[in-house]
């Protein structure tokens, strides 16, 4: 296939890189100068886009994503594919695929989970909002930069399960570290508290995968002095997104709107930006209840 990339940063350029890699015919667009094995540069978005079967876009947020859309969507072929791998705002996405759909393109939201790691390797999750065309169009990519990925629904469904999935993340992060924190206190072995919750109803993903305890559990960021791993301001970015979506859509989500002001204070006044989003534990250990 050819394939137009634009955003050829820490996600786009392993992914671009991949799909060179494999055989497709690849040719990218980045503001930045940037380099990628396998991958032609062309001197703009609309120059990328123009004769491609599939566009990806891998970029910041929504704002930067729907400037980027107004330039290649006219340029595009009728009948390829738009796909947004970026994470942005549900209504971003919903407008993007409008304008997309109206252009006679095939748009598909297909946020990622998996990170850099998983960029690279070839092992992303994707999630996908569109038409059953569209998703069926992107597919084989998908199979090439990712291990497995699911169509949730129409036009935003990819960005809705991906800040779902990342606030009910966040959310389960804070309460293991504040637990952890208060058997600190309660003079609670932390392995003992690994050994029982990990086991236990409390169980969860930040607990049994990604514990966020140094020495504790498998190894995680903890056990790299919280080097990222998930930065916690990824992870503000996300929770930010949740709650954008929760007002627009009148949802009352009173955890995730904690967990999105602690890790707002965390990363602007306490020293957690660039620190993995798990280094919330240090800080709660730091701190008395009031
Ligand atoms: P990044 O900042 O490394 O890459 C973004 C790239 O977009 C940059 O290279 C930038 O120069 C380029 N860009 C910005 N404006 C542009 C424009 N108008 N035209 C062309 N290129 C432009 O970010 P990243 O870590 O690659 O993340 C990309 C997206 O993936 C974000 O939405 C992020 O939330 C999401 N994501 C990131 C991770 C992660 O672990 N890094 C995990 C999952 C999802």
């Amino acid at each position: 296939m050819k394939i137009g990339f634009i955003g050829l940063g820490n996600m786009g350029g392993p992914m671009a890189a991949n799909l060179a890699a494999a055989g497709h015919d690849v040719t990218g667009f980045d503001m930045a100068k940037v380099t990628v094995e396998g991958v032609t540069l062309a001197a703009s978005g609309a120059e990328a886009a123009k004769d491609a079967d599939v566009v990806i876009t891998m970029l910041p947020n929504g704002q930067i994503l729907r400037a980027v859309a107004d330039e290649i969507i006219p340029a595009m072929q009728a009948g390829a594919a738009f796909v947004d791998c970026s994470t942005v705002d549900v209504d971003s996405a919903r407008a993007v695929a409008e304008k997309a759909s109206a252009a006679g393109l095939l748009p598909v939201d297909a946020p990622v989970s998996g990170g850099i790691g998983g960029a690279a390797g070839g092992t992303l999750t994707f999630m996908a909002g569109g038409s059953a065309d569209a998703f069926e169009k992107a597919k084989p990519l998908f199979d090439i930069m990712g291990q497995k990925a699911v169509h949730c629904g129409d036009a935003g469904a990819g960005q809705a399960a991906k800040i779902c999935n990342n606030m009910i993340l966040g959310v389960t992060m804070i309460a293991t570290c504040e637990a952890f924190a208060l058997a600190d206190k309660l003079g609670l072995d932390r392995q003992k508290m690994f050994d029982v919750v990990s086991t236990s109803s409390g169980y969860s993903w930040t607990m049994n995968a990604y514990c966020p305890a140094p020495g504790v559990g498998p190894q995680s960021p903890a056990d790299n002095d919280y080097k990222p791993g998930f930065a916690a301001e990824l992870m503000l970015k996300d929770l930010r997104l949740s709650q954008q979506a929760a007002g627009s859509a009148d949802a009352d989500t009173p955890m995730g709107q904690l967990a999105e002001a602690l890790y707002a204070h965390f990363v602007e006044n306490e020293g957690g930006l660039g620190m993995d989003f798990s280094a919330m534990l240090p800080r709660f250990e730091k701190r008395s209840r009031d």
